[in-house]
């Protein structure tokens, strides 16, 4: 027989697997509504909203126009490391938001997650899972695309509970993210309401933009970030070994106190990067004095190839095969557009 104090190899349930993941992928409200806008996005969807409660603590709702999940296949969507996004022939080359299959599981396992979803040609149908407890596959009653409602964030995991701040604060936090995917998304309508006092109200609203990507863009930022920046910011567009840089970066003049004004995607995903953030500061070194910080949003696309995603669950992380290219390019294609900007600006006076 054993002796008491050995300590005993046991493999984890399902459930217990799915919280320890959660852990890091939904890390507070923002994080799921991140997880569940990406989803809408990957189905191609146009028109997005999320509706939340107490700063998404009691209800986060994302309802979506896009492709769809076969009523069939709900309680895969809802199993770990199951995904549509990649065969795992290739973790080099993702072009979708998400490929980890982890999401949804995550979020079922602490909170009480219910899916309804319609495909194309297909009657609606829904699954629930509870604190990890999968439900059956129901029909039910939605004209197309997806709704996830997930209620209850992390009552199956009160340690979590504890740590989160102020519904106001992880209601801000959920702004941010929704505002951030906005800038990446021009083409898509987003709206976000809040319905704590039990009537939804529209805190965020950006319709979907049409025309060129620069147009699209410009119109976007001017919704998320205000005319203000749209008016003082210049347009990038350079190129540079295969990666491309796009975007806007404002005039020095329109410099802020912080870097809440600095947004970085790489190939369409937000992300936070030192390298790239401290790019971004050398590109206005010679305007700028320490303690100010410039307002831009960068999008550099390269090669799915040449940058890895998967650094962490949570996927704000990216690491460049070549850093240096990508900060290069950063460097020279803002300081050339604001150079030009200001040699606009002085033959218009001298004119
Ligand atoms: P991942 O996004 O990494 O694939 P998730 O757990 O977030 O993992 O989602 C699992 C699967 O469920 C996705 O691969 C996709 O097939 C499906 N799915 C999730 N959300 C949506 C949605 N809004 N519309 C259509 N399909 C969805
Ligand atoms: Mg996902």
């Amino acid at each position: 027989n054993m002796s008491p104090d050995l300590p005993q190899i046991r493999q984890l349930d399902d459930t217990v697997i799915n919280r320890i993941a959660a852990g890091e992928v939904v890390e507070r409200p923002a994080s799921a509504v991140k997880e569940l806008v990406e989803n809408a996005l990957d189905a191609g969807a146009t028109r997005i909203e999320v509706t939340v409660s107490h700063g998404g603590k009691t209800l986060i709702r994302v309802t979506d126009d896009g492709c769809g999940i076969p009523g069939p296949d709900l309680p895969l969507a809802l199993s770990r490391h199951a995904t549509s996004k990649i065969d795992g022939s290739d973790l080099l080359d993702i072009r979708s938001f998400g490929f980890r299959g982890e999401a949804l599981p995550s979020l079922g396992a602490v909170g009480r997650l219910t899916i309804t979803s319609r495909t194309p040609g297909a009657e609606a149908h829904a699954i629930s899972c509870t604190g990890g407890a999968l439900g059956p596959v129901k029909p039910a009653a939605l004209t197309s695309g997806t709704v996830v409602e997930l209620r209850e964030l992390f009552y199956a995991t009160p340690a979590r509970l504890k740590f989160l701040r102020s519904d106001r604060a992880e209601t801000q936090a959920i702004t941010e993210v929704v505002k951030r995917l906005a800038m990446a998304e021009p083409f898509v309508g987003f709206t976000l309401r809040d319905e704590t006092s039990g009537e939804p109200r529209v805190t965020f609203r950006a319709d979907a933009q049409s025309g060129d990507l620069f147009d699209a863009l410009a119109g976007r930022l001017a919704t998320v970030l205000g005319r203000d920046f749209a008016e003082n910011a210049v347009r990038l567009d350079a190129e540079r070994e295969g990666v491309h840089l796009t975007g806007y970066a404002a005039l020095p003049t329109y410099s802020r106190g912080s870097s809440v004004a600095q947004f970085l995607f790489v190939n369409g995903r937000p992300v936070q990067d030192k390298v790239l953030i401290g790019a971004l500061r050398g590109a206005y070194a010679d305007y700028l004095s320490r303690d100010r910080y410039p307002a831009a949003v960068l999008f550099l696309d390269v090669d799915p190839q040449r940058v890895d995603v998967n650094v962490h669950p949570a996927k704000s992380e990216v690491r460049f095969r070549e850093p240096g290219v990508a900060r290069g390019l950063i460097v020279t294609g803002i300081r050339h557009a604001l150079a030009d900007a200001g040699h606009r600006a002085s033959t218009t006076v001298a004119n």
